[in-house]
């Protein structure tokens, strides 16, 4: 069975999500959060006759969630979405909500309201067909994913399920996996001296550059491991480094920032020792090198195995309505569906096709949304139906 999806209240959703403004107060100072868009929201699902309740993270943050009860006894699935999104510095109509060639324009409409109108719309879907679900379907959108993904860190505390779909935008494919990141501060120390006295200044840039010459050669050794299948090999770059007060002192200290890219199966002790390996090798060779490294911030990777059953559901669903089996794949960027997985829910990602994320002009393609509510409804049945 394939639920019926309420096309016209699919896209009136959609335009009113886009021209509500969420910008992240966090990433743009006169962003105004997600109270406004929540509000909406938690106004949509109650109408609908969910269980509807904000969480208050701060002023004008908030999460939304909305539970769909069961009957008691099935499986239990979540659905979750973020409302924030990025600024809107150079686009010529970023919350016009406008269609053209069925693509809805505007900030958010990919990432990811586009997805929000989807899974409030199979909500719907699920409410019309009056068949009662054995588990509960929980609904969380969420504040804050685009900074420091406060909202989805907020749920897990709150809730959990067995299984778990984040619908962020993936061209429909299931998302089974994505790196993670670490960032690192490494500090070389010397001691400051007159720019003449060689005989008592140690050079801390100088010794960074040694630090930066073997990083360098660790970041080749990266890319030569055996690739993740879906999310390719680690990688790391040096975005910033800061060292020295004036031309004639030698510089007594330098930092480095490091990220690392991790891929599934990577943990934090291992990649610190990588870096840990590098400063000890260089101390060895010369007494007056001494550094220090410090992990500063570590989001985790994320993966599910290809036959978990909600990845199984997932593939029904879609494969009934597309005719063919979905693409596994995995995706470029980091997401909450790292968090919940680590919270024990098994999760995937599946969303809409679109362009544009972050970008000057941001689209989603109304088709991909209609499939996405279509499959979210029927993994709903499929996971969590009638026993
Ligand atoms: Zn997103």
């Amino acid at each position: 069975m394939s639920l019926a999806i309420d096309e016209e209240f699919l896209t009136q959703t959609l335009i009113d999500l886009v021209q509500i403004d969420s910008r992240n107060p966090s990433l743009t100072p006169d962003g105004p959060g997600e109270a406004a868009v929540g509000k909406y929201i938690a106004n949509t699902l109650a109408g609908l006759g969910l269980d509807v309740v904000t969480h208050t993270l701060g002023p004008d943050r908030v999460n939304v969630v909305g539970i769909l009860r069961g009957t008691g006894g099935g499986r239990s699935l979540l659905l979750n979405g973020h409302m924030d999104t990025v600024g809107v510095e150079g686009m010529a109509e970023p919350f016009s909500g406008t269609i053209r060639d069925s693509r809805l324009y505007g900030r958010g409409s990919q990432d990811m309201k586009g997805s929000l109108g989807a899974m409030i719309a199979a909500m719907k879907a699920l409410v019309d067909a009056k068949t009662p679900l054995a588990g509960d379907v929980m609904i969380t959108v969420v504040a804050d994913e685009e900074y420091l993904s406060d909202g989805t860190a907020d749920i897990v505390k709150h809730y959990t399920a067995d299984a778990a779909i984040v619908t962020e935008p993936t061209d429909l494919a299931i998302g089974r996996a994505h790196r993670g990141f670490m960032w690192y501060e490494v500090e070389t120390t010397g001691r400051a001296a007159h720019g003449s006295r060689y005989d008592e200044g140690i050079d801390a840039n100088i010794r960074m550059g040694r630090f930066l010459a073997e990083l360098d050669k660790l970041e080749q050794a990266l890319r030569q491991r055996s690739p993740h299948p879906l999310t390719g090999p680690p990688s790391l770059h040096a975005p910033i480094i800061k060292g020295g007060t004036e031309t004639s002192t030698y510089s007594a200290r330098c930092v480095l920032q490091v990220e690392r890219r991790t891929s599934p199966g990577e943990s934090s002790p291992q990649v610190t020792q990588e870096l840990q390996d590098i400063i000890d090798k260089l101390a060895g060779e010369d007494p007056t090198f001494k550094a220090t490294v410090r992990l500063v911030t570590e989001r985790p990777p994320f993966e599910i195995e290809a036959d978990a059953d909600i990845v199984r559901a997932v593939e029904m669903a879609s494969t009934r309505l597309l005719g063919e089996a979905p693409r596994h794949a995995g995706l470029p960027f980091w997401s909450d569906a790292a968090l919940l997985s680590a919270a024990g829910i098994d999760t995937i990602l599946l969303g809409p096709t679109g362009h544009g994320l972050h970008a000057a002009e941001e689209w989603v393609d109304l088709s991909s949304v209609l499939d996405l509510a279509h499959i979210l409804a029927d993994t709903c049945i499929n996971f969590s139906g009638p026993r």
